[in-house]
């Protein structure tokens, strides 16, 4: 069976502790991101799994076995890299067949893998080039193939699109998924970029700073952020998170000050008492313009206006609070327009003054 734990993994560099204790799972046939900005231990993690980094503490199990002790090749991971070497003087084919050699298949074997993968890949037109004939979508598909021609425990992928243009990470992105929903291995891949692990994974865990923030699936951690930092992360353009006080409640409707004003919000069962800080989050598509002002809005005057195509982000202020609007391009107000914002009641969030999420 394809899975791989991680219990109390932690990694330390002298002082600098990059992995910090964390848990994941990661079922047969999963794709879990590793999501996070710079710095914040997502190779470091993954490194540990493949072997290339030993733990500091805790424990990785690939398969339902302990595997710390072992070294890379005896874990049989399969990794693919941002850099894709690719043996410039080999051709595509040979390429794809170089890890079957090594593990000494027969040749008729290693043929028949290497056309069901290059089928797979769509990379049967350019099998007999070498490595500096191909553009780079075609050598990213290759390092995949390579990848995943042996039968690995698992694959591990770090930042496997980075190098590619926008319009080719898209395709890619749903090739990679494709390919990996029918082989049945734990698979994770370390990103930075948001709309990958979106679009990718089955999982996503959040990190920061050698921890894991949220473990959970795109629409949650999106629609469901655990606290602050993983809101603010998440979903472009940013939520809005206005530092706000609660004033009381009304049934299931809380009342807050941001800045100058009121404004109502639905808060469920949340536990708030008077003068509370909280943060209120919501997220610029989850606002829209109202002719005037009502308990449910806030008001504030347009200080940019950002084209997006079909829609345009208005960048609003009233005293120092900032607050960030889409609006369909039609309806867009003029710059220095004071408007009124309402708030969609099951899309705002209140985080406590611990920064979770209380709604
Ligand atoms: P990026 O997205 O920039 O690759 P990351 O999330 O993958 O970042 P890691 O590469 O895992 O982060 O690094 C986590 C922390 O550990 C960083 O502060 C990094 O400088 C540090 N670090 C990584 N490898 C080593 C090492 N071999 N020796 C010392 N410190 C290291």
């Amino acid at each position: 069976m394809s899975t791989i734990e991680l219990t109390n993994l932690t990694k330390q560099f002298g002082a600098l502790t990059a992995v910090n204790a964390i848990d994941l799972d990661v079922g047969a046939g999963e794709v879990v991101c590793l999501l996070g900005p710079s710095g914040c231990g997502k190779t470091t993690t993954l490194r540990m799994i493949a072997g290339l980094e030993s733990a500091t503490s805790g424990e990785v199990r690939i398969g339902g076995q302990r595997v710390n002790e072992l070294s890379p090749r005896a874990r049989n991971v399969s990794m693919v890299f941002q850099f894709y070497a690719l043996y410039p003087t080999l051709s595509v084919a040979e390429n794809l067949a170089y890890p079957l050699h090594a593990e000494r298949l027969p040749p008729p074997e290693i043929a028949v893998r290497v056309r069901r993968v290059s089928e797979i890949l769509h990379l049967d037109e350019v099998q007999h080039r070498l490595p500096g004939q191909l553009a780079e979508g075609e050598k990213q598909r290759v390092a995949v193939g390579r990848a995943i021609i042996r039968d690995p425990s698992c694959f591990l992928f770090d930042e496997p699109l980075s190098r590619l243009d926008v319009q080719l990470r898209e395709t890619m992105r749903g090739q990679i998924k494709e390919v990996l929903a029918g082989l049945s291995r734990a698979t994770v891949i370390v990103t930075h970029d948001q709309l990958e692990a979106l679009t990718m994974a089955d999982r996503i865990a959040v990190m920061r700073d050698g921890r894991i923030e949220q473990f959970a699936s795109p629409h949650d951690i999106f629609a469901r952020p655990a606290n602050l930092f993983v809101a603010g992360f998440i979903g472009t353009p940013q939520m809005n998170l206005l530092p706000a006080t609660f004033i009381g409640r009304d049934g299931g409707t809380g009342r807050f000050r941001a800045g100058g004003q009121e404004v109502a919000m639905a808060i469920d069962g949340a536990a708030l008492s008077a003068d509370d800080p909280v943060t209120l989050g919501v997220r610029p598509r989850s606002l829209h313009l109202v002719s005037e002002a009502r308990a449910d809005t806030l008001s504030a005057v347009v200080d940019l206006i950002e084209p997006m195509g079909a829609e345009t982000l208005l960048h609003l202020v009233d005293g120092g609070q900032a607050l960030r609007v889409v609006v369909d391009h039609r309806s867009e107000p003029a710059v220095g327009e004071r408007v009124h914002v309402a708030f969609r009641p099951e899309q705002t969030h209140v985080f406590d003054r611990l920064e979770r999420r209380m709604t």
